[in-house]
């Protein structure tokens, strides 16, 4: 579940956003649309505690994230949403299976190697465990974020443009992958796109129509 009130950030440069209200039944998937600049991006680190509103609320699966430390923020996050940024933050110095291990160690959870292998299996990519991240395609890095994002079993999935720079077979195989990674853990899906493919693609998702502040 994920619901906000009126929820505004400015960044310090002077870009003031306001987003619409939302309520997002558990399990559900949002399409948050919008061109360029309409606040997409902003919204998602909003949601994954990354930027703290500088108004309003949002809750998540209960928790107000207004209501919590910045330290507190980072321990939930780590613990209960999976986050695919559209530049996917994996370590060059790691090979993807430490990679994932980090993941662990961010929620202060005993490393599980177990688990973390079945989320590569899931995604298709367990046979490259012992590469590093610049040794693999990008719809590849992209498999291994989403691998790691999805490890807690999160109650939301976020994600950035995650078709942006990719072929349509590529792209569905990508929101499939997406869509069935958040059925398994029953959590909320948000996509942030403006690829109309993904609309295509899941026609029975919610929609956020964001505009350009
Ligand atoms: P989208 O993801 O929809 O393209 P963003 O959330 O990235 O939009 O950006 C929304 C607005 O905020 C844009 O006008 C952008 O220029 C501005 N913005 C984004 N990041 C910053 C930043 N770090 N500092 C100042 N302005 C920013
Ligand atoms: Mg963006």
């Amino acid at each position: 579940m994920i619901r906000t009130r009126a929820l505004r950030y400015r960044y310090p440069a002077g870009t003031a956003l306001a987003f619409p209200d939302l309520d997002v039944p558990q399990g559900a998937t949002l399409l948050l649309h919008g061109p360029s600049g309409s606040g997409k991006s902003t919204w998602l680190a909003l949601a994954a505690g990354l930027l703290t509103a500088g108004d309003g609320d949002i809750v998540i699966g209960g928790q107000s994230l207004a209501a919590l430390s910045r330290a507190g923020r980072d321990g939930w996050r780590a613990r209960h949403l999976g986050f695919l940024p559209q530049k996917l933050h994996l370590s060059d110095a790691l090979s993807v299976e430490r990679n994932l291990a980090l993941a662990f160690y961010a929620a202060g959870v005993a490393h599980d190697a177990a688990s973390a292998r079945r989320a590569l299996e899931q995604l298709g990519v367990a046979d490259l465990a012992s590469r590093r991240p610049s040794q693999l395609s990008g719809g590849q890095a992209q498999r291994v974020a989403l691998a790691r994002a999805i490890l807690m079993s999160p109650q939301v999935i976020l994600a950035d443009e995650p078709t942006a720079s990719l072929d349509d077979e590529a792209a569905l195989s990508a929101l499939r992958l997406l869509a069935q990674s958040a059925s398994r853990s029953r959590a909320t899906l948000v996509i942030a796109t403006h690829d109309r493919r993904v609309r295509q693609a899941l026609p029975a998702a919610l929609a956020l129509q964001l505009d350009r502040p």
